[in-house]
C-alpha cells in the first residue's frame, strides 16, 4: 500500500473557490493524517505563477484550526513543500501532457491514482476533461474528476453536459459535487403514520455582495434547491436501502425523486431583496449589485410545496425554503409530528395552525444539532405551554471539530465512496422535476416578490404553508 500514490490537481487553481476552500480542505486532511503517505498536489491554471507563488497564495488562506498551539506551522510548511504548479491551457492537449510529464516525476514509479478537481467555469469543463483524460490519465491506478455544480441549467443542458463528459470518462470515475450537509445520518423510519411535514430551511443572511453575475444566471432555484435540498429530501424520504452500499442508496433516492409530483407554480413562492436602511445603515438591493443587470427578476428566495405520491408519504408536504439576505444564516430539517389524539392542551388553538407542534430539528449550521422542540406543561397555576429543547449540540459533545464539507468531499472522492455523490440518472431526476417550473417562471416572467434585506422573506411564502396547513418552524420562537 506503501508503494501507491495519490496525485492531485486543482484544476482553476489561481480562482477563488480554490483559494477559500480546496487548499485549506487539502491542508487539513493533510494535517488530519487523512492523506495518503505519498501525495503531490499540482495547481492548474493558466495564471502564469511559480510554486513559490502558488505556495504564498496557499498559505495565506491556510489556518490551524484544529489545533491552535502544536505543531501547525511545521505541518504547514510541509504540506507546502507538496504544492506544485503548473499553467496551461484548459483545452490544450499539449499542456496537460507537460503536466503529466510533471506528475510521473513526483510519482516515482509507484502506482498511480490521480484525482481532477475541476474547479472552473461550467463551459469548460468538457475541454478540461477531454484534455485530462487522454493526457493525464494514470496508466495503472484509478483517475477520477470531481466535478463542480452547476451541472447544467435545466435537462437539455444537463443531459448534454452528462453526454459529452461520458465520452472521456465513465459514471464510476465522475464526482459531482452536490451535497454540502454531509455530516447527516438518516434514518428512513419515518412515515406519514407519524409525520405531518418536513421542512428543509437554507438561509443565508447576506446577498451577493457584488459576486451576483455567477448567480443571476441561475437563481436560488438552481443554486440550493434543485440540488442540496432535493438531495436531502431524498435522502430523508427513501425507503431502507438494501445495503448502504453507495448505489443501493442511490437507487432508492431515484425512486423517490421519481415518485414526485410535478411542482405547480402555485405551490412556489419567490423573492427578490430590496434595499433596506436600518439604524442608519443602508444594505443594499439585489439589483443594486453591479454584477446584476438591473432589471433582474432572478429568485434570491424561493419556497416550494412538494409531495411524494407513494404509501409512505401520502399527503405530508415536505416544504422547501431557501434564501439570501435574510435574518438568518441556517441550514436546517424540521420534522413536525402529528398531534398525539385528545391532546388536552391543545383545545384552545381552534386550528391546524397551533404553536404546539412537536419538532425534530436536525440543524446543519450555523452551530450542528439535533434536537427534540417538546411542548410539555410548565407546572404552575394556568395550563400554559412551554417548549424545553431536548439539545444536542454536535460541538459540545463530540470535541474534534465537524469537518468542513470540501474535507469530506476530497476524502470520500480519494477513497471511492460515492454515497454523497450524485450519479447521471439521480441529475436526471432531479432536473426532469424541477425543469418544468424553471422554464414557466422564465417564460411567464414572473415577478418575484420583493423583501428587505435582513428581513424573513416575502410574506407569500408564509400563505404558502398556511394553505398546506402547516406553520414554518423556524419562525416560531425558539429559546
Ligand atoms: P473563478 O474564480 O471564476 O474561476 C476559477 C479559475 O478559472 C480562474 O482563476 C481562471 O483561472 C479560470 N477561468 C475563469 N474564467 C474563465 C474563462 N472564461 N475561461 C477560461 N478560464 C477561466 O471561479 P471560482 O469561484 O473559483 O469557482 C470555480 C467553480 O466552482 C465554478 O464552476 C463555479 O461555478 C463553482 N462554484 C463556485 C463557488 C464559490 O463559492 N466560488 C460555489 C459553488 C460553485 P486562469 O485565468 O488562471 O486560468
Amino acid at each position: 500500500k506503501n508503494q501507491s500514490t495519490v496525485s492531485i490537481t486543482v484544476v482553476g487553481a489561481s480562482g477563488d473557490l480554490a483559494k477559500k476552500k480546496i487548499f485549506p480542505a487539502l491542508f487539513a486532511l493533510y494535517y488530519e493524517g487523512c492523506l495518503p503517505e505519498h501525495f503531490t498536489i499540482f495547481g492548474y491554471a493558466r495564471s502564469k505563477m511559480t510554486d513559490a507563488e502558488l505556495r504564498d497564495m496557499v498559505s495565506r488562506t491556510l489556518t490551524c484550526r484544529i489545533d491552535k498551539r502544536a505543531n501547525c506551522n511545521e505541518k504547514m510548511e510541509e504540506f507546502l513543500k507538496r504544492c506544485f504548479y503548473h499553467s496551461g491551457q484548459y483545452d490544450s492537449q499539449e499542456h496537460f501532457v507537460a503536466l503529466d510529464k510533471k506528475l510521473k516525476e513526483h510519482e516515482g514509479g509507484r502506482l498511480s491514482n490521480r484525482l481532477f478537481y475541476l474547479s472552473i467555469p461550467p463551459n469548460i469543463f468538457v475541454d478540461a476533461v477531454k484534455c485530462a483524460s487522454s493526457s493525464a490519465s494514470s496508466v495503472n491506478g484509478w483517475t477520477r474528476v470531481i466535478v463542480e455544480k452547476p451541472f447544467g441549467r435545466d435537462s437539455k443542458t444537463s443531459a448534454a453536459l452528462t453526454k459529452s463528459l461520458k465520452q472521456y470518462l465513465e459514471e464510476d470515475q465522475i464526482f459531482r459535487s452536490v451535497l454540502r450537509f454531509s455530516n447527516l445520518i438518516f434514518e428512513p423510519l419515518w412515515s406519514r403514520q407519524y409525520i405531518r411535514n418536513v421542512q428543509f430551511i437554507f438561509s443565508e443572511d447576506f446577498g451577493t455582495e457584488g459576486r451576483g453575475g455567477y448567480f443571476d444566471n441561475y437563481g436560488i432555484i438552481r443554486d440550493i434547491m434543485q440540488n442540496h435540498l432535493l438531495q436531502i429530501l431524498a435522502l430523508f424520504a427513501m425507503e431502507t436501502p438494501v445495503s448502504l452500499d453507495a448505489e443501493d442508496i442511490r437507487n432508492e433516492k431515484v425512486k423517490v425523486l421519481r415518485s414526485m409530483r410535478p411542482i405547480q407554480l402555485e405551490d412556489v413562492v419567490i423573492g427578490q431583496y430590496k434595499g433596506q436602511t436600518t439604524g442608519g445603515v443602508t444594505y443594499p438591493g439585489y439589483t443594486d449589485d453591479k454584477t446584476v443587470p438591473k432589471d433582474s427578476l432572478t429568485p434570491t428566495f424561493a419556497a416550494a410545496a412538494l409531495f411524494i405520491d407513494n404509501a409512505r408519504w401520502d399527503g405530508v408536504p415536505f416544504l422547501m425554503k431557501a434564501g439570501k439576505a435574510l435574518n438568518t444564516r441556517s441550514a436546517e430539517i424540521r420534522v413536525q409530528f402529528r398531534h398525539v389524539p385528545g391532546n388536552l392542551y391543545n383545545r384552545n388553538s381552534g386550528t391546524d395552525l397551533d404553536q404546539t407542534t412537536n419538532e425534530l430539528v436536525i440543524r446543519v449550521q450555523p452551530d450542528e444539532a439535533i434536537y427534540l422542540k417538546i411542548n410539555n406543561k410548565v407546572p404552575g397555576l394556568g395550563m400554559r405551554l412551554d417548549r424545553s429543547n431536548l439539545n444536542l449540540l454536535y460541538s459540545a459533545r463530540y470535541s474534534k471539530e465537524i469537518p468542513d464539507a470540501y474535507e469530506r468531499l476530497l476524502l470520500d472522492a480519494i477513497e471511492g465512496e460515492r454515497r454523497l455523490f450524485i450519479r447521471s440518472d439521480e441529475l436526471n431526476a432531479a432536473w426532469a422535476l424541477f425543469t418544468p417550473l424553471l422554464k414557466e417562471i422564465e417564460e411567464k416572467k414572473t415577478i418575484p416578490e420583493f423583501y428587505p434585506y435582513g428581513s424573513r422573506g416575502p410574506v407569500g411564502a408564509h400563505y404558502l404553508a398556511a394553505k398546506h396547513k402547516v406553520q414554518w418552524g423556524d419562525l416560531s420562537l425558539e429559546s
